[in-house]
């Protein structure tokens, strides 16, 4: 039985991991569990999992919980520290990190750190600090949930790390890729907000529509997977069937395929190096008919060829590649900024940005705050 801890409970990936723990009752005790402000979901969860502690963002929210939890029932952590707090409880072996964001980063080190198991969503964080999380851990303590990576993870079983041509990602292309690209920047957030083969949070489908999301995989396969950049390909398959693959030297090419479903990835990372049965669609190819593959678009969709430069460049560039684009994603959400300006604005901050290359981490958040604020700048 082990000891689990889900920050970001109350999310797209928090919500399908509680689904996958449901079924795996016998091996599985959810000790933890956290979310920003949506108290009412959070309290139905603690009612269901009765976790001894959770941990909240949101201050108004805090004082609601506490009205329906007595303190002998349920520990509430709250303020900047909560997450970091949360995860560094002795009972804890196991963090699924599904928070979104910047935020996500402090809990990963310090779960890492204390040697428990780290179930990967929060992809934000290899990205800001990939050189700095990597080495603090062992062989298989981070397990990716992101599906392109978990894809790799298990292609990679096929072969020795040496044997390893190179990694070939795929994209769904987001509701935008076949748009005519003068009207890209007419594109509403509901538009945005409509992904033809995944259901979830705001913030990944907005980065799904503009390719951002990818420009985030390329760095974050580079570190998990420790990849030179001219080994990470992309490319689009908007079926989303094939979640990615990994070429080996002698030509061999190996895909991990399935209907898209959030929850293959997640109980294969808390159930690795096992697996165990689990209720999804069965991949019946006749009926999914053909499976497409485009080129990227790098000149429609810049996100992507940001990404490959930050990947490239790394150091400071991930973190304000990735806070610059928070910010901007955040602006077009509440309609400041049209859909084209997100690339524009991330292209803009990573430019101007003081580049350190070897940043601790103190760098790493200075550069992320700074990011943030020229963005917010350019918005007034
Ligand atoms: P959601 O927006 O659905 O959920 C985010 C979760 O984080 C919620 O529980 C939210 O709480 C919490 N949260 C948000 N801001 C804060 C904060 N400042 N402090 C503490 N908690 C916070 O996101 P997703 O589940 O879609 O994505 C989560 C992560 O997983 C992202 O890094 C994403 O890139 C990655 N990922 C997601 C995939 C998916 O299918 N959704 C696929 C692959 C990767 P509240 O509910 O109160 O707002
Ligand atoms: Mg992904």
């Amino acid at each position: 039985m082990k000891n689990i801890v889900v920050l970001g409970s109350t999310g797209s990936i928090g919500k399908n991991t509680l689904e996958v723990v449901r079924n795996l009752k016998d091996k599985f005790r959810v000790v933890g569990l956290s979310s920003n402000s949506r108290w009412e979901l959070l309290a139905e969860q603690v009612e269901e999992f009765k976790p001894e502690y959770v941990a909240l963002n949101d201050c108004e929210s805090v004082e609601k919980l506490r009205r329906r939890f007595h303190k002998n029932q349920l520990n509430i952590l709250t303020g900047s520290n909560c997450l970091k707090e949360i995860v560094s409880r002795e009972e804890v072996d196991v963090v699924v990190s599904a928070v979104v964001g910047a935020v996500g980063l402090p809990a990963a080190i310090a779960t890492i750190e204390q040697g428990k198991m780290l179930a990967l969503a929060n992809k934000e964080s290899l990205v800001m600090a990939g050189h700095i999380v990597m080495p603090l851990a062992r062989k298989d303590q981070i397990l990716p949930v992101d599906s392109e990576h978990s894809a790799i993870f298990q292609s990679l079983h096929s072969g020795k790390p040496c044997e390893v041509k190179r990694v070939i990602i795929t994209a769904s292309g987001g509701p935008f890729y076949d748009y005519p690209m003068e009207k890209l920047s007419d594109v509403t957030p509901a538009q945005a907000l409509k992904h033809p083969t995944w259901q979830m949070g705001q913030k990944i489908t907005i980065d799904s529509a503009t390719l951002m999301n990818k420009a985030l995989e390329i760095i974050e396969a580079k570190w998990l997977f420790d990849l030179r950049i001219d080994q990470i390909d992309v490319v689009i398959h908007p079926q989303s069937i094939i979640h990615s693959m990994v070429e080996f030297c002698d030509g061999s090419v190996i895909a991990q395929m399935g209907m898209p479903d959030m929850k293959v990835p997640i109980q294969y990372a808390l159930t690795y190096p096992e697996r165990s049965p689990l209720m999804v669609q069965s991949l019946d190819l006749s009926s999914v008919g053909s499976l497409t593959f485009k080129k990227p678009d790098m000149e429609k969709f810049p996100a992507l060829r940001l990404g490959y430069q930050a990947a490239k460049e790394g150091g400071t560039m991930g973190a304000t590649l990735n806070a610059a684009n928070e910010v901007a994603v955040q602006a077009f959400l509440v309609g400041k900024i049209q859909f084209t300006e997100i690339a524009s604005y991330v292209e803009k901050v990573i430019h101007n940005h003081h580049f350190i290359k070897n940043p601790c981490l103190g760098d790493i958040l200075a550069a992320d705050t700074w990011a943030r604020q020229e963005v917010k700048k350019c918005l007034i």
